[in-house]
């Protein structure tokens, strides 16, 4: 392997975990190297809310005693990661970017934590997103909105803005986020790194602060295929504390990463490259499948007839889910509470007008209107139908094709500022990552080339439930024949 000019903070998980496993370097070398460039580079794209530089130093010795001692070890192992704030580190400040959350400690773990914990991985800090998970540029966090490493006038994306930026800028190695509509996949496009939701069922969702239960998935966000399938497997099985979570065998990383797609047949909907969709992204991603194309996949079109109804059915349900979910924040138990009041309805009424956003109201008022007794059959209950039809959509496409490819979003990265006062228009952009969720099928983002303006353009891959080694297989292969996921960015144009 080849990573004698790179700096530590530049290798990526595998590359790491080789020269930690053979005592190159040691844990807290690469965590030291990780924490330098963060105070580097974190000041231009605000991808932390929280850095624990004591606690990831003290995980990094323990780190390397364990790698001192013979025996078998996890390849995470010494690996210093971001994780995304509203996953529950014990100890750890958790705030899903809101004010509301703005002093909370979890007493308990993150299942998803204690996995990458009990593998010998570093928790090196807490990453920036929307309040509660809910948007698409992470400019609704109460603590500031995160940059693209790429171009600092741009969003990084979101709702795991923080994340993904994180890992482009190399001011995390790996790190978590959470997809609800998108929110692994669309950030991970715009900052050219690569972002998997896994199947609804397949990671356990226990610490996960919930924003809309039925399609909330926690998934990895890394610089390539390879350790995004090191972090899955590490991440993934059954676990007791989610009665959502599905007891099959995790998805082995080494058997997905085969570099071959001859006889794969890859899917194109229709619908996905209609109207909409920008022409250089559009360019890029058909490149992309031209590319699969030459290396042996069968590549044909299908439909998936009612993508269209996608966006209006999922801003229906996940506001409804998440009216309830967030009902619980009252000031009472946990979080912030407003000190002004005379009577506990009045306590409930300022705590939540003072603790949530702007973005986080509209949501509670939408879902609530739409869960409300004369409109529930006219809107909650419609959506959950027409769920049940883009569900059917994708189980009858892979009845003819083992993958779906399409761009992950319709355009790269835009500028901060321009398009927050127009939800509508926010909400439209995630119309090919929001299905997924619906239909609750893996899907991936990759870097599969740039606009002119330099911005990353990512193309997603979708496969059945449970087919994530498919979908690894596939990215695997074409970023084996490409580089796009080795160039990274300057951080140089630093905003006015
Ligand atoms: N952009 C979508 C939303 O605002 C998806 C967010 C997410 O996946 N958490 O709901």
């Amino acid at each position: 392997m080849k990573t004698e000019g790179k700096k530590l903070y530049q290798l990526s998980l595998h590359e790491a975990s080789s020269r930690l496993q053979d005592r190159e370097i040691s844990s807290v070398e690469l965590v030291s190297s990780v924490l330098d460039r963060i105070e580097e580079v974190d000041h231009l794209i605000h991808g932390f809310i929280t850095v624990d530089a004591e606690g990831a130093l003290d995980q990094a010795r323990q780190a390397d005693r364990r790698l001192a001692d013979s025996g078998a070890n996890s390849p995470l192992l010494g690996i210093p990661m971001a994780i995304k704030d509203n996953i529950c580190t014990r100890g750890v400040k958790t705030t899903c970017a809101s004010k509301i959350l703005g002093n909370f400690i979890p007493p308990y773990e993150a299942t998803v934590i204690r996995r990458l914990r009990e593998q010998g991985a570093v928790i090196i800090g807490k990453t920036n997103l929307d309040e509660f998970a809910m948007g698409a540029s992470t400019e609704t966090s109460h603590f500031g909105c995160t940059r693209n490493p790429w171009d600092l006038s741009r969003v990084a994306g979101g709702s795991s803005g923080g994340s993904a930026a994180s890992v482009a800028a190399d001011a995390a190695i790996s790190s978590l986020g959470s997809d609800t509509g998108g929110s692994i996949r669309q950030p991970a496009s715009f900052c050219g790194v690569v972002g998997l939701k896994p199947t609804y069922g397949r990671v356990s969702r226990f610490g996960l602060v919930a924003y809309a239960s039925s399609l909330d998935q926690i998934g990895p966000i890394t610089k390539d295929v390879t350790d995004c399938a090191l972090m899955l497997e590490a991440i993934s099985g059954y676990d007791p504390l989610d009665s959502t979570s599905v007891n099959k065998p995790a998805p082995v990383a080494h058997k997905s990463l085969i570099n071959d797609v001859r006889g794969i047949k890859i899917g194109l909907p229709v619908e996905y490259f209609q109207t909409g969709v920008d022409r250089e992204v559009e360019e890029r991603v058909r490149q992309a499948i031209s590319l699969l194309q030459e290396l042996g996949a069968e590549v044909e079109e299908v439909s998936l007839p009612h993508t269209e109804y996608a966006v209006a059915t999922y801003y229906i349900l996940a506001t409804a889910e998440a009216s309830s979910n967030l009902a619980r924040y009252d000031g009472v138990k946990y979080g912030f509470r407003e000190k002004n009041f005379s009577h506990l309805v009045e306590l409930y009424e300022n705590t939540r007008q003072g603790g949530f956003g702007s973005e986080v109201k509209r949501r509670i008022m939408l879902g609530t209107y739409a869960l409300s007794a004369g409109y529930y059959d006219a809107y909650y209950l419609k959506a959950q139908k027409v769920r049940t039809l883009i569900k059917r959509d994708f189980e009858e496409a892979f009845q003819k094709v083992d993958c779906l490819a399409t761009p992950t979003s319709p355009i790269p990265a835009f500028g901060i500022g321009e398009k927050i006062d127009d939800p509508l228009q926010m909400y439209l952009l995630d119309i090919y990552t929001i299905s997924a969720n619906l239909a609750g099928v893996p899907a991936i983002s990759l870097p599969c080339g740039f606009s002119s303006q330099g911005m990353p353009i990512g193309l997603q891959i979708l496969a059945g439930h449970f087919q994530e080694d498919k979908i690894l297989q596939v990215a695997y292969t074409f970023e084996q024949n490409t580089d796009y996921h080795k160039q990274r960015p300057k951080i140089t144009n630093v905003p006015t």
